[in-house]
């Protein structure tokens, strides 16, 4: 089969690689489409703290059961599905209290085992989402950023009526507004690129009476300052965007959020059920994603779709085996 394989950090490969074999628990799936984030192309040209080489990248996929383990029992051949990209171990603290996505032996698909960026990937039953019928491929593949914003509100313990700032009008920025009112939620964009303002309909700088969420989306310290400048009493600054070494240290006013009883928040990635939400979310049209979809492009093209997400020209990239 083709597939993208990047070996050393900078570059890779779109070559011929073996069809993977599966286990008594997993099934192949021949990929639909897969979407492309910032996140693959930090893997690609920076690496990342998860990412195991040689790999696949390849984090949001879609696709159709090929061939099913001996030991799957749920799944059969030719079904429809979002595979969420991670597995855990199911026993471990946090897995037991509900934060599967951080497990202490977390294994992403794409990162520490081989992702979609292929003709056919190898997924285990217990990360299978069935896609329904009314759900086209290139809405479902949206359910990957979309529950990592789910994730994000949640730890903010966002409720209806409150109000979310989000920092960044690219598809992240989008997917947290549209969940955010899909939750009840109002919310504004904070977005210096004049051409994503307007579309996001956002602002340069965050309105005076603040929000009760500040969601950055953007790996910007200067806007996580900000974020905190914006944030009411008893709001809640979600670090939704990871800085680069360089500049993850910041200062911070505990004084200030002493007083103001205010709360910061780390979200990384997505459960199992976010996934399962997301689905939910996109086929009832709760959250509506179509209008999102700027590039669909070959795979074999991933370098100038690494190029369009890196220059920030589109939304969402979709790539097609
Ligand atoms: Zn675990």
């Amino acid at each position: 089969m083709k597939a993208v394989v990047v070996e050393q950090i900078g570059s890779f490969y779109y070559r011929e690689i073996d069809v993977p074999r599966i286990a008594p628990k997993e099934v192949l799936v021949r990929v639909q489409v897969t979407g492309l984030c910032r996140t693959d192309l930090k893997i690609v040209r920076v690496g990342h703290r998860d990412l195991v080489l040689p790999r696949v990248p390849g984090e949001e996929v879609v696709g159709v059961i090929d061939e099913v383990g001996s030991a799957v029992s749920r799944f059969h051949t030719g079904q429809r599905v979002y595979i969420y990209p991670g597995t855990s171990c199911g026993t471990c603290h946090a897995c037991r209290t509900g934060a599967g996505n951080l497990c202490v032996s977390m294994q992403i698909m794409g990162f520490h085992r081989d992702g979609g960026f292929a003709e056919y990937v190898c997924a285990p039953e217990a990360c299978l989402i069935p896609i329904p019928d009314q759900l086209p491929d290139d809405v479902a593949i949206l359910a990957e950023p979309l529950s990592c914003c789910l994730n994000a509100l949640d730890r903010a313990a966002l409720k209806a009526g409150d109000c979310v700032g989000v920092w960044g009008g690219g598809p992240a920025g989008t997917l947290i507004r549209r969940a955010a009112a899909a939750r009840g939620a109002t919310s504004w964009t904070i977005e210096p690129h004049a051409g994503r303002r307007a579309r996001a309909g956002g602002f340069e700088e965050a309105p005076t009476d603040g929000c009760d969420v500040a969601v950055v989306a953007v790996g910007d310290a200067a806007a996580y300052q900000q974020a905190l400048k914006a944030l009411r009493p008893r709001g809640c600054l979600v670090l939704f965007s990871g800085l680069s070494p360089a500049t993850a240290c910041q200062p911070l006013d505990l004084n200030a959020m002493h007083y103001l009883e205010q709360r910061v928040a780390g979200a990384y990635g997505c459960t199992f059920d976010h996934g399962a939400e997301a689905i939910r979310l996109l086929a009832d049209g709760s959250v509506a994603v179509s209008d999102m979809i700027s590039h669909r492009l070959p795979l074999a093209e991933l370098d100038h779709a690494l190029g369009i997400v890196e220059r920030r020209e589109g939304m969402k990239v979709l790539l097609y085996p």
